[in-house]
């Protein structure tokens, strides 16, 4: 049986910030939470990450997860790998460790008609499959045109996750997109590296915490995820941890702790 991930020592969300005793006392409830799942992370293959998967799902099991997403970088992104890697992914056994791995890819919504990069073919290849906007190969417009992108990447059948929509990079209307995640069974995701104040994403905060309200008033779920691009960052949710304690956010509505509703959820 997987043993959950202790809370983690430093739980503050950003340096220097007060943080009430209560707000603190929920965040220790959360952390709690049995985490058996990251399915978004990178490798070596996506050229400015830093484990090979072997060394990614070691560490998962040593984290107590069931399942590992393993989701490179698309094409558009520079140096990441190229096509051929997904087409040969068959040759990857998808249990390691007693982890099971998705490996699939992270593709990018390249304008505001939510246009992704690769093709069905490459697609077809992949367990597991993330669109996210990346500042490097996006042609953006008004806030509207934008979320019109993004909420044709949703309704694209191929996507099971959007990556960081609350990261800042596109000026977005949150309402119409946590209607269409409700509506098509493609998650929000809630991305821990976004909110790394090293990082520097200024509105991912408030973005974040909007996105959180809106699928709590909906009852929209949400998947929780590293984007670890070192094995060391697996499963570490710490910057997530007091958005969900600041909306009080449904236990219920995670599924970072439930695997199968989880596989069952985006028909996986
Ligand atoms: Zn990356
Ligand atoms: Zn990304």
């Amino acid at each position: 049986m997987a043993r959950s991930l202790k809370p983690h020592p430093n739980p503050l969300p950003r340096r220097g910030r007060r943080v009430d005793s209560c707000e603190l006392r929920i965040n220790y409830e959360l952390t709690k939470m049995n985490t058996l799942l990251d399915v978004h992370t990178h490798t070596v293959a996506s050229g400015h990450a830093y484990s090979t998967i072997q060394e990614m799902a070691h560490e998962a099991a040593n984290r107590g997860l069931q399942i590992l997403g393993i989701t490179e970088h698309a094409p558009g992104i520079p140096g990441t790998c190229d096509p051929i890697y997904f087409r040969n992914l068959h040759v990857v056994p998808r249990q390691m460790y007693g982890v099971r791995l998705l490996l699939g890819g992270e593709l990018n919504i390249l304008d505001t008609h939510g246009t992704l990069d690769l093709s069905e073919y490459y697609y077809r290849k992949m367990d597991i499959r993330i669109a996210g906007v990346h500042s490097l190969c996006w042609e953006g417009g008004t806030k509207e045109e934008n979320t019109a992108g993004v909420e044709a990447a949703i309704r694209n059948p191929w996507t099971h996750i959007i990556s960081h929509p609350g990261d800042g990079t596109a000026d977005l209307l949150f309402e119409p997109l946590v209607l269409a995640s409700k509506e098509t069974r493609t998650l929000l995701e809630i991305n821990n590296s976004s909110l790394n104040p090293v990082r520097n994403k200024e509105a991912a905060e408030v973005n974040n915490l909007e996105i959180l309200r809106l699928c709590k008033q909906y009852e929209v779920p949400v998947i929780l995820s590293s984007d670890a691009h070192i094995s060391f960052d697996i499963a570490d949710y710490r910057f997530i941890w007091p958005l969900l304690a600041k909306t009080e956010f449904p236990e219920a509505l995670i599924l970072n702790d439930k695997p199968q509703a989880f596989l069952d959820y985006l028909g996986i």
